[in-house]
Order: structure tokens, then sequence, then C-alpha cells
């Protein structure tokens, strides 16, 4: 089979065929012949959605089910999206030139309060697509309406964690905080393996102590992630100090919220912090995510402190946001905007380069997931996307007088710096059942 064949096999797109999609999938892919991975052209075996083996071409071994790439594609490991909320393709670009609070209250939650279940459905379904091409195979995600986007989400076959987000409207009391316990305990029924549902305290401003702390133990005890935008403005930082006497990670960590969630905190955002802060999420093995693009949008600042976080042990990882900040789910711009910023503002231009911000992208983002071993290596879930290396920005990076690791390092600098998500080929995932 060409390579142009088979990315012409689309997958299921319309709601009525979702009836299978939490069944168990059998998948099979098939032999990639002459594929570049990590600077060398090789042959890539995936069997039942598993890397069985990557091996240097060899044009003289028969496989029974094979696709020529013709030395044309570069493969690389898929991209995690550590915080979206996909849903809100549906306001791409609404309320440009807003800070946060007022674009929230006079854009964004009158708008929500809208919106229709099939309406999360078909925007979450757009983010999946839009992911997908450029890249991404897994989400970090916060809204509400959650059984619709577990469903867009299966159908797309990606995976990832999918958060019922709460503000303090949503729950005021002990009955009304046990009915949302049992609503989740229904949904999480209709998750499969691909799906991690969680509950989501909006941020320290939408959520009390007392809840924030309830939703700390619910995570807890069940190993689920604890997902929260936090120290995404100045002004939320001011306001905390004012109201608590310390800034917003302190204060979490105070109430016992980070030692109890550790490696399940997930801090999206996380933009403005002091040393006490970054020492406190590295020594409890947190999570954060950079959302370039919408922090810069925002107007929320540009002072997002990769090194120290990095030096302190935090795993950081790369966010787009949600589509009315971010205007789009493109990581592959997303890193290269992360990458530039923190060699601007540090004045130093070999911070942050190309392989590591790739790897922020992606592994750092797996293990955040706690889903490890996704991507291109043999006994790996297959999770990769494909790159069109005939493009002339692409010229030279398969030269044979570079070794391996030069080629490797030449092209994530083309595709990071130089090339758009246009070059980027989603693999198409079969499935028989
Ligand atoms: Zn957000």
């Amino acid at each position: 089979m060409t390579i142009e064949h088979f990315f012409k096999n689309p997958f299921p797109h319309n709601k009525q065929s979702t009836k299978n999609v939490f069944k168990k999938k059998k998948f099979l892919m098939p032999t990639y012949r002459n594929l570049y991975i990590d600077g060398c052209c090789s042959d890539l075996t995936v069997t039942d959605d598993r890397v069985v083996s990557i091996e240097p071409a060899d044009p003289t071994k028969e496989f029974d089910d094979s696709i020529d790439c013709n030395g044309s594609f570069w493969a690389l490991p898929a991209m995690v999206n550590m915080h979206t909320h996909s849903a809100m393709t549906l306001f791409r670009s609404v309320g440009s030139g807003l800070p946060l609070q007022p674009w929230l209250h006079e854009v964004i939650f009158p708008r929500e309060a809208q919106l229709t279940p099939d309406d999360v459905f078909m925007g979450v379904r757009q983010a999946c697509d839009e992911m997908r091409a450029s890249g991404t195979l897994a989400l970090n995600d916060m809204y509400f309406h959650v059984d619709q986007a577990i469903h867009a989400v299966c159908q797309a076959h990606m995976e990832g964690n999918i958060a019922l987000s709460v503000t303090d409207n949503d729950f005021n009391t002990e009955g009304e905080f046990r009915q949302l316990l049992s609503r989740f305990d229904s949904l999480q029924q209709q998750c499969g393996d691909d799906i991690t549902l969680t509950i989501a305290p909006h941020s320290i401003y939408a959520v009390n102590a007392k809840h924030l702390q309830y939703l700390a133990d619910f995570t807890h005890e069940r190993s689920l992630p604890y997902h929260i935008h936090i120290s995404e403005t100045q002004a939320e930082r001011e306001n905390c100090i004012r109201q608590n006497g310390v800034p917003p990670v302190v204060w979490l960590d105070r109430l016992g919220i980070l030692d109890k969630t550790k490696s399940f905190f997930i801090g999206a955002h996380a933009l403005w912090l002091d040393d006490t802060e970054i020492a406190l999420l590295g020594e409890r093995h947190c999570n954060v995510v950079h959302c370039p693009n919408s922090n810069l949008k925002l107007g929320s600042g540009c002072r997002f402190r990769y090194v120290e976080l990095r030096d302190a042990g935090v795993n950081v990882t790369l966010g787009t946001d949600g589509c009315a900040s971010s205007d789009n789910l493109d990581l592959l711009e997303a890193m290269k905007v992360m990458s530039l910023l923190q060699k601007g503002t540090r004045q130093d231009p070999s911070v942050l380069p190309s392989h590591e911000v790739f790897q922020v992208a992606t592994a750092n983002g797996w293990h955040a997931l706690h889903r490890p071993h996704r991507g291109l290596k043999p006994g790996d879930k297959a999770r990769f996307f494909l790159v069109d290396i005939n493009r002339n920005i692409f010229s030279g990076v398969t030269d044979p007088q570079l070794s391996p690791s030069q080629r490797q390092t030449l092209f994530l600098d083309r595709l990071i710096y130089a090339a758009h998500s246009d070059a980027i080929h989603p693999i198409p995932q079969h499935h028989t059942s």
C-alpha cells in the first residue's frame, strides 16, 4: 500500500457511529517501510496498537502488510495537550482584547450558560479533529457536560483525562456534594481504559477552601488527577496574599492539598510563582502546565519560570488552554512560542533547545497523565504522527553525511521553528469492532 492511499482512509466521524466506542477495540496497523525515526531510515512494525520493532530499513525483507513511506516521512511520538477546554472551539477568539476576569464574566460565562449537551459534543469533536491533525493524541480537559466529551474523545480515538469542572455555584451543601459524587460514579462507568474521569476545582478564586479540600480528599482516595487553574494572573496572586496572607501555591500547601495530591496535582498556568512556591511544587513532585499562547493573548504575562521549575524537580508540561483564549489547539505553535519566550526573556539562546521543548510536549505530558510507554519505542502503545519531509523547509535533514543525532536535531529545529502543522499527518486508526 502507498502512504497516500493509507492517509485517505477516514475514521468514523458522525454521532451515530459512537455506539461501540466504549467497547474494547482491536487495532490493526501495518509495517511502515522507509520511515525516518531518530535520524535513521527505518522499518517500523506495529501490531494490535503496540510498537513491535524498529529496524534499519531493509528493502529485501518481506512483510505481510506494509506501507512504503519512500523516505518522505519522519515519525515522532504523539504530543499531549495538558490543559484545554475542548468544547471552547465553539467560542474561538471571542472577547479578544479583554483581560482574564472581565473576559470570563462578561464574555465566556454567559455563553457557557447557553450551551446544550449536543453543542459540547460538537465542540469537543471539532477540537479532537484539530488536535489529531496537528500531532496531539492525548488531552487533559476540564469542562462540563462531560458525558458528551467522553463520547467525542473516544470516537476520535484519543485518550487522557476529562474533568468535570466545578465552582462554588455547582455545590454548596453536603447534599449537593454527595449528588455530585454519585453522578460522577455513573459517568465513570461510561469510560473505558482510554479516559480517566475526575472532578476539577476551577480555581482558588471560584472554589472555597473547604471544597478545595473535599476534592483533594476525593481525588486522593481514588488516585485521580487534581486539575486546577493556579497563579494565572498577578491579580490572583495579590488577592490570595491579601485574603490568606500567603501566595496561592503556599496556601494550597497549607490546606494540605499539595501533600495529598502530589504527582496527581496538575496546576494549569503557574505563571506568577516565587522561589518558595517553586520549591514546594518540586518537593511534592507536582505537574504544571505552561500555556504560552493563552497567557500572551490575555495579557497575563510572560514570566513562566521554566528553568527554575525544571531544576526544582517539577514536571513541566505544555497546553494550549481553550480556543477562546489560544484561538487554536496547535502544540507545534505552542512549542515554538514557549521556546522563543524562554530564550528571549532570559536573554539566552541556549535555553530550551528543540529536543527539550519536544520532551515537554510529549514525554512530560504522558508522565503527568500517568500513562507512560506511549510513543515510538518497542513495547510502547503506538502513539505517533508523521511529518512530510518533502517540503523545502526540510531540505537537508536526511543528509547522509550527518550522524543520526545531527539529523534528528536539524529535523526538530526545522519542525519547531520553521514548519507549520500542515506538514503533519495523523495516523488513521484502524479497528475491527
Ligand atoms: Zn483554562
